[in-house]
Protein backbone atom coordinates (compact mmCIF):
# COMPACT_ATOMS: atom_id res chain seq x y z
CA UNK A 1 0.00 0.00 0.00
CA UNK A 2 1.60 3.16 -0.77
CA UNK A 3 2.34 6.05 1.67
CA UNK A 4 -0.02 8.53 -0.02
CA UNK A 5 -3.29 6.28 0.92
CA UNK A 6 -1.92 6.23 4.73
CA UNK A 7 -3.46 8.58 6.71
CA UNK A 8 -2.10 9.88 10.24
CA UNK A 9 -4.33 10.78 13.51
CA UNK A 10 -2.99 11.83 15.95
CA UNK A 11 0.57 10.52 14.46
CA UNK A 12 -0.88 6.98 14.29
CA UNK A 13 -1.20 5.94 10.88
CA UNK A 14 -4.83 4.27 9.29
CA UNK A 15 -5.15 3.14 5.87
CA UNK A 16 -7.77 4.77 3.73
CA UNK A 17 -9.70 1.86 2.81
CA UNK A 18 -13.25 1.06 2.39
CA UNK A 19 -14.36 -2.91 2.93
CA UNK A 20 -13.82 -3.56 -0.70
CA UNK A 21 -10.43 -1.65 -0.76
CA UNK A 22 -9.74 -3.87 2.46
CA UNK A 23 -10.80 -7.25 1.26
CA UNK A 24 -8.65 -6.69 -2.07
CA UNK A 25 -5.63 -6.24 0.51
CA UNK A 26 -6.49 -8.94 2.41
CA UNK A 27 -6.22 -11.53 -0.46
CA UNK A 28 -2.99 -9.80 -1.87
CA UNK A 29 -1.43 -10.24 1.58
CA UNK A 30 -3.14 -14.31 2.03
CA UNK A 31 -0.24 -14.49 -1.10
CA UNK A 32 2.73 -13.33 0.55
CA UNK A 33 4.81 -16.28 2.43
CA UNK A 34 5.26 -14.18 5.68
CA UNK A 35 2.86 -13.32 8.45
CA UNK A 36 0.93 -10.20 7.65
CA UNK A 37 -0.25 -7.98 10.46
CA UNK A 38 -3.58 -6.60 9.98
CA UNK A 39 -4.83 -4.21 13.19
CA UNK A 40 -8.35 -2.83 13.71
CA UNK A 41 -8.02 0.33 15.60
CA UNK A 42 -10.71 3.02 17.00
CA UNK A 43 -11.01 5.95 19.06
CA UNK A 44 -9.55 4.16 21.72
CA UNK A 45 -6.72 1.97 20.15
CA UNK A 46 -5.16 5.50 18.69
CA UNK A 47 -5.59 7.47 22.02
CA UNK A 48 -3.46 4.38 23.83
CA UNK A 49 -0.94 4.33 20.94
CA UNK A 50 0.01 7.72 21.72
CA UNK A 51 0.73 6.61 25.18
CA UNK A 52 2.64 3.29 24.43
CA UNK A 53 4.83 3.55 22.53
CA UNK A 54 5.40 -0.13 21.62
CA UNK A 55 1.50 -0.20 20.47
CA UNK A 56 2.29 2.77 18.32
CA UNK A 57 5.16 1.06 16.55
CA UNK A 58 3.62 -2.23 16.23
CA UNK A 59 0.20 -0.39 14.27
CA UNK A 60 2.56 1.66 12.11
CA UNK A 61 4.40 -1.92 11.83
CA UNK A 62 1.24 -3.16 10.54
CA UNK A 63 0.43 -4.56 6.50
CA UNK A 64 -3.45 -3.56 6.51
CA UNK A 65 -4.69 -0.64 9.22
CA UNK A 66 -8.47 -0.89 9.27
CA UNK A 67 -10.20 1.58 10.41
CA UNK A 68 -12.68 0.59 13.17
CA UNK A 69 -15.48 3.36 14.29
CA UNK A 70 -17.27 6.52 13.31
CA UNK A 71 -14.51 8.60 15.57
CA UNK A 72 -11.99 7.77 13.10
CA UNK A 73 -14.21 9.22 9.97
CA UNK A 74 -14.92 11.98 12.19
CA UNK A 75 -11.62 12.76 12.92
CA UNK A 76 -10.12 12.22 9.47
CA UNK A 77 -12.47 14.60 8.07
CA UNK A 78 -10.64 16.94 10.55
CA UNK A 79 -7.61 16.84 8.98
CA UNK A 80 -8.79 16.75 5.64
CA UNK A 81 -8.42 13.19 4.79
CA UNK A 82 -12.13 11.72 4.98
CA UNK A 83 -12.31 8.67 4.55
CA UNK A 84 -15.29 7.10 3.09
CA UNK A 85 -16.66 4.78 5.97
CA UNK A 86 -15.46 3.18 9.23
CA UNK A 87 -14.85 -0.63 8.08
CA UNK A 88 -15.58 -2.10 11.75
CA UNK A 89 -13.34 -5.07 12.64
CA UNK A 90 -16.42 -7.54 13.48
CA UNK A 91 -17.70 -6.64 9.79
CA UNK A 92 -14.17 -7.27 8.47
CA UNK A 93 -14.00 -10.35 9.84
CA UNK A 94 -16.95 -11.39 8.57
CA UNK A 95 -15.59 -10.65 5.36
CA UNK A 96 -12.23 -12.17 5.60
CA UNK A 97 -14.36 -15.61 6.58
CA UNK A 98 -16.75 -15.25 3.93
CA UNK A 99 -13.17 -15.39 1.53
CA UNK A 100 -11.73 -17.95 3.45
CA UNK A 101 -15.10 -19.83 2.48
CA UNK A 102 -14.69 -19.16 -0.88
CA UNK A 103 -11.22 -20.49 -0.96
CA UNK A 104 -11.86 -23.57 1.66
CA UNK A 105 -8.78 -21.94 3.88
CA UNK A 106 -8.51 -22.82 7.56
CA UNK A 107 -8.55 -20.22 10.45
CA UNK A 108 -7.38 -20.76 13.70
CA UNK A 109 -9.33 -19.02 16.53
CA UNK A 110 -7.45 -17.45 19.93
CA UNK A 111 -8.76 -15.60 22.79
CA UNK A 112 -12.07 -15.28 24.69
CA UNK A 113 -12.97 -16.96 27.60
CA UNK A 114 -12.19 -21.01 28.16
CA UNK A 115 -14.73 -23.53 28.48
CA UNK A 116 -16.68 -23.59 32.44
CA UNK A 117 -19.34 -26.34 33.90
CA UNK A 118 -22.10 -25.17 32.43
CA UNK A 119 -20.69 -23.68 28.52
CA UNK A 120 -18.04 -24.44 26.05
CA UNK A 121 -14.94 -22.25 25.21
CA UNK A 122 -16.02 -19.03 23.60
CA UNK A 123 -13.80 -19.63 20.57
CA UNK A 124 -14.41 -23.04 20.02
CA UNK A 125 -18.45 -22.06 19.83
CA UNK A 126 -17.81 -19.18 17.86
CA UNK A 127 -16.16 -21.49 15.63
CA UNK A 128 -19.06 -24.15 15.51
CA UNK A 129 -21.28 -20.88 14.91
CA UNK A 130 -18.87 -20.04 12.11
CA UNK A 131 -18.90 -23.43 10.19
CA UNK A 132 -23.01 -23.44 10.37
CA UNK A 133 -22.69 -20.21 8.44
CA UNK A 134 -19.66 -20.61 5.71
CA UNK A 135 -19.99 -24.20 5.77
CA UNK A 136 -16.36 -24.47 3.23
CA UNK A 137 -14.51 -22.85 5.84
CA UNK A 138 -12.10 -24.74 8.04
CA UNK A 139 -11.57 -24.17 11.63
CA UNK A 140 -7.99 -25.42 11.79
CA UNK A 141 -8.37 -25.37 15.98
CA UNK A 142 -9.09 -22.81 19.29
CA UNK A 143 -7.58 -22.00 22.30
CA UNK A 144 -8.81 -19.74 24.85
CA UNK A 145 -7.20 -15.84 25.61
CA UNK A 146 -6.15 -16.50 29.24
CA UNK A 147 -2.82 -17.93 29.33
CA UNK A 148 0.51 -16.85 30.91
CA UNK A 149 3.73 -15.44 29.00
CA UNK A 150 5.55 -19.21 29.48
CA UNK A 151 2.46 -20.88 27.84
CA UNK A 152 2.63 -18.73 24.21
CA UNK A 153 5.40 -21.31 22.61
CA UNK A 154 3.36 -23.86 22.98
CA UNK A 155 0.09 -22.21 21.65
CA UNK A 156 2.50 -20.47 18.81
CA UNK A 157 3.39 -24.34 18.35
CA UNK A 158 -0.22 -25.45 17.90
CA UNK A 159 -1.65 -22.51 15.94
CA UNK A 160 1.29 -23.29 13.57
CA UNK A 161 1.30 -27.36 13.93
CA UNK A 162 -2.31 -26.92 12.92
CA UNK A 163 -1.44 -25.53 8.95
CA UNK A 164 -3.89 -22.83 9.70
CA UNK A 165 -3.71 -20.28 6.70
CA UNK A 166 -5.21 -17.39 8.98
CA UNK A 167 -5.02 -16.08 12.68
CA UNK A 168 -7.62 -14.34 14.16
CA UNK A 169 -6.75 -13.18 18.07
CA UNK A 170 -9.23 -12.23 20.67
CA UNK A 171 -8.04 -10.69 23.63
CA UNK A 172 -8.84 -6.90 23.11
CA UNK A 173 -6.58 -4.04 22.86
CA UNK A 174 -3.30 -3.92 23.18
CA UNK A 175 -2.82 -7.70 24.26
CA UNK A 176 -3.94 -9.22 21.14
CA UNK A 177 -1.46 -6.38 18.54
CA UNK A 178 1.66 -7.17 21.10
CA UNK A 179 0.71 -11.18 21.12
CA UNK A 180 0.97 -11.51 17.01
CA UNK A 181 3.44 -8.89 16.57
CA UNK A 182 5.64 -10.36 19.22
CA UNK A 183 4.87 -14.13 17.22
CA UNK A 184 4.77 -12.80 14.20
CA UNK A 185 8.61 -14.17 12.57
CA UNK A 186 7.63 -18.00 13.95
CA UNK A 187 4.01 -17.51 12.94
CA UNK A 188 3.38 -19.88 9.72
CA UNK A 189 -0.14 -18.23 8.89
CA UNK A 190 -0.26 -16.20 5.81
CA UNK A 191 -1.90 -13.22 7.77
CA UNK A 192 -2.90 -12.85 11.76
CA UNK A 193 -6.02 -10.07 12.56
CA UNK A 194 -6.54 -8.75 16.15
CA UNK A 195 -10.77 -8.29 16.59
CA UNK A 196 -11.68 -7.46 20.01
CA UNK A 197 -14.52 -8.97 21.12
CA UNK A 198 -15.68 -10.27 17.98
CA UNK A 199 -15.46 -13.91 19.12
CA UNK A 200 -18.09 -12.84 21.96
CA UNK A 201 -20.54 -11.84 19.40
CA UNK A 202 -20.23 -15.34 17.10
CA UNK A 203 -20.47 -17.55 20.00
CA UNK A 204 -23.73 -15.16 20.77
CA UNK A 205 -22.40 -13.89 24.56
CA UNK A 206 -22.20 -10.57 23.75
CA UNK A 207 -25.14 -9.12 21.32
CA UNK A 208 -24.07 -7.30 18.24
CA UNK A 209 -25.89 -3.17 18.29
CA UNK A 210 -28.73 -3.25 16.71
CA UNK A 211 -29.44 -1.81 12.80
CA UNK A 212 -30.25 1.45 14.25
CA UNK A 213 -27.16 1.77 16.10
CA UNK A 214 -24.66 0.33 13.64
CA UNK A 215 -26.06 2.54 10.58
CA UNK A 216 -26.18 5.63 13.44
CA UNK A 217 -22.40 4.78 14.31
CA UNK A 218 -23.70 4.57 18.08
CA UNK A 219 -22.57 1.17 18.72
CA UNK A 220 -20.87 3.13 21.82
CA UNK A 221 -23.91 4.22 22.78
CA UNK A 222 -25.36 0.57 22.69
CA UNK A 223 -22.45 -0.65 24.38
CA UNK A 224 -22.62 1.94 27.47
CA UNK A 225 -26.27 1.18 28.05
CA UNK A 226 -25.73 -2.56 27.74
CA UNK A 227 -22.52 -2.65 29.91
CA UNK A 228 -22.05 0.53 31.59
CA UNK A 229 -19.34 -0.27 33.87
CA UNK A 230 -17.05 0.31 30.24
CA UNK A 231 -18.25 4.21 31.03
CA UNK A 232 -14.48 4.90 31.39
CA UNK A 233 -13.39 3.21 28.31
CA UNK A 234 -16.14 4.75 26.60
CA UNK A 235 -14.79 8.43 28.05
CA UNK A 236 -11.85 7.56 25.05
CA UNK A 237 -14.18 8.68 22.16
CA UNK A 238 -14.80 12.54 23.38
CA UNK A 239 -11.52 12.27 24.36
CA UNK A 240 -10.21 11.81 20.76
CA UNK A 241 -12.11 14.15 19.34
CA UNK A 242 -10.86 17.00 21.51
CA UNK A 243 -7.25 15.95 20.98
CA UNK A 244 -7.63 15.87 17.24
CA UNK A 245 -9.25 18.91 17.45
CA UNK A 246 -6.37 20.65 19.38
CA UNK A 247 -3.73 19.05 17.07
CA UNK A 248 -5.48 21.35 14.31
CA UNK A 249 -5.77 23.92 15.29
CA UNK A 250 -2.37 23.97 16.38
CA UNK A 251 -1.31 23.14 12.90
CA UNK A 252 -3.12 25.77 11.21
N1 LIG B 1 -9.72 -11.54 26.63
C1 LIG B 1 -8.83 -12.60 26.52
N2 LIG B 1 -7.74 -12.62 27.33
C2 LIG B 1 -7.49 -11.66 28.24
C3 LIG B 1 -8.39 -10.56 28.33
C4 LIG B 1 -9.49 -10.51 27.50
O1 LIG B 1 -9.02 -13.49 25.70
O2 LIG B 1 -6.49 -11.75 28.95
C5 LIG B 1 -10.88 -11.51 25.74
C6 LIG B 1 -12.24 -11.30 26.39
O3 LIG B 1 -12.72 -12.52 26.88
C7 LIG B 1 -13.05 -10.77 25.22
C8 LIG B 1 -12.00 -10.12 24.31
O4 LIG B 1 -10.75 -10.40 24.91
O5 LIG B 1 -13.60 -11.86 24.50
C9 LIG B 1 -12.10 -8.66 24.05
O6 LIG B 1 -12.63 -7.95 25.08
P1 LIG B 1 -13.06 -6.44 24.96
O7 LIG B 1 -14.55 -6.37 24.91
O8 LIG B 1 -12.36 -5.69 26.02
O9 LIG B 1 -12.45 -6.01 23.54
P2 LIG B 1 -12.71 -4.77 22.60
O10 LIG B 1 -13.59 -5.28 21.49
O11 LIG B 1 -13.36 -3.67 23.39
O12 LIG B 1 -11.32 -4.45 22.15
Amino acid sequence: MSKQERIKILDVPVDMVNMKQASRRFLDLMETPECSLIVTPNSEIIVNATKDPELKKIIESADLIIPDGIGLVYASRIVNCPLEERVTGFDFLTEILKLLDERGQSIFLLGSKPEDEENPGVAEYAGYKMKKQFPNLRIAGTHHGYFNSEDEAAIVEKINSSGADFLCVAMGAPKQEKFIANHQKELKVKAAIGVGGSLDVWAGTVKLAPDFYRNHGLEWLYRLVKQPSRYKRMAALPVFMVRVLTERRKKK
